[in-house]
């Protein structure tokens, strides 16, 4: 379970781990408390009581990044994708880009490497609920998993949900995040 939010010793979110590892590098002193959680959830033992952390601060880089895939991410099909339409190849503004999933969810498609693209707005809602054949639109690039030892893309660990306590830094996440699939 990852439920504790980590930043590195300049405050930037690099991650995530399991609670009982917080407390952990906190009982070592590797890690300080930045936030608890909200709701007033407690740890205890029989010597000591503390608040379940949420978000913590190590002081050296401990967070080894495992390489085994490239995290399913909004920044990493916005990378992927060279930030273009890949219809009409349209630059996109990372804040004006959509996800369009090639066949539409409601014809069965997934949310996967394969099956999503970046598109501009525009292509998006001439696509609509169809297939680019359905469409007559042209996929510009065929969307493939990229490999992982392709040093651009960002290596994030996946969340099961987000965290009130989180807030501050819900850009980080909503960027690095991996996707449901
Ligand atoms: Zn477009």
């Amino acid at each position: 379970m990852a439920d504790v939010l980590v930043l590195d010793s300049n405050y930037r979110p690099v991650g995530f781990c399991s609670w009982d590892r917080a407390v952990k590098n906190i009982w070592e002193d590797r890690a300080d408390v930045i936030k608890e959680d909200e709701s007033g959830r407690k740890l205890h033992s029989p010597s000591f009581e503390m608040g379940m952390p949420r978000v913590i601060r190590v002081r050296n880089a401990w967070v080894k990044r495992k390489k085994l895939s490239v995290p399913f991410s909004r920044r990493n099909i916005y990378t992927r994708d060279g930030g273009e339409c890949q219809y009409c190849l349209k630059a996109l503004k990372t804040n004006d880009y959509t996800l369009d999933h090639v066949v539409p969810r409601c014809l069965g498609g997934i949310s996967s490497w394969t099956n999503l693209v970046l598109a501009c707005l525009r292509c998006n809602k001439k696509k609509a609920g169809m297939t680019p054949a359905q469409a007559g639109m042209k996929l510009m690039n065929k969307p493939v998993e990229p490999k992982v030892d392709d040093p651009k893309y960002n290596f994030k660990l996946h969340i099961n949900s987000m965290r009130p306590e989180w807030k501050e830094w819900e850009t980080w996440l909503y960027w690095n995040v991996e996707l449901e699939k």
